[in-house]
Order: C-alpha cells, then sequence, then structure tokens
C-alpha cells in the first residue's frame, strides 16, 4: 500500500502528464488551466471534465475531449489511474493485490500490475505501451 505522500506524488505527476498530453494534443491552451490545475491538484478528480466546462465554446471543447480521450487510450489509462488514486486502489497489482514496485510505478505511471504478474502474461499485456517513451 502506498502512503498519502506517496499516493500525492503519483498523483501530481499523473496530473502533469495528463496536461502536457492535452498539450501536445492542443486540447488545452489557456495558462489559467494551468493554475486550475495546481490548484486542484490536492483533492479534484473532476479535473477531466471540468477541462471541457472551460470557455464559452464548453460544446465544441468537450466534443474535443471526448474525441481526445477516444481516440488516445494513454490519456484513458492516464485518467483511470486518478480514479484509482481516489479510491485507494493505485499502485496495487490487479492480479495478486501485492504492491506494484515504486520504481515501476515511477516507470510506468499507469502500471496496473507489478512486475511479476506483468511477465507472466506479457503477450497479452495492456500497458507496456503506454510509457513515456511513445510519447
Ligand atoms: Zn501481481
Amino acid at each position: 500500500m502506498l502512503t498519502k505522500e506517496q499516493l500525492n506524488h503519483f498523483k501530481q505527476l499523473i496530473i502533469e502528464e495528463r496536461d502536457n498530453l492535452l498539450k501536445e494534443l492542443g486540447y488545452l491552451n489557456e495558462p489559467s488551466l494551468a493554475d486550475a490545475l495546481n490548484e486542484s491538484s490536492q483533492g479534484s478528480n473532476a479535473y477531466a471534465y471540468h477541462i471541457a466546462d472551460q470557455g464559452t465554446d464548453s460544446q465544441e471543447r468537450e466534443k474535443a475531449y471526448i474525441f481526445a480521450a477516444r481516440d488516445n487510450r494513454y490519456l484513458n489509462q492516464l485518467a483511470e489511474a486518478l480514479e484509482r488514486i481516489d479510491e485507494g486502489s493505485y499502485g496495487i497489482c490487479t492480479t495478486c493485490n501485492n504492491d506494484i514496485e515504486i520504481p515501476r510505478l515511477e516507470a510506468v505511471l499507469v502500471a496496473k500490475q507489478h512486475i511479476q504478474c506483468k511477465n507472466r502474461k506479457i503477450k497479452s499485456s495492456d500497458d507496456s505501451t503506454f510509457t513515456k517513451e511513445e510519447q
């Protein structure tokens, strides 16, 4: 089980990663959103939906965000990872309930399995392609 400090650490990293990804994709342009991000990093789990509500053309933004999320599995993985942090299941192997190694989480923020389970089903794995290297 990760400590609260560790969970906050990974939450920050995941939010930064998502922010960078959204910027890369062109869905996050206003500087004010970066400020909102910093303020919301301590508690909100609704930021993904909050983005869509910013600005005057909110309907277009919402469509764009939904499109981006659907089109980018890594974005979805990051959103899921944030949900797991809020649920308290982040950092726990979904296969065997053991802790996922911290260095592994540092390398693959969206990892859902610890390294042994991961290696056991390497061919059917779904998170090895979502590392930072792919970005
Ligand atoms: Zn495991």
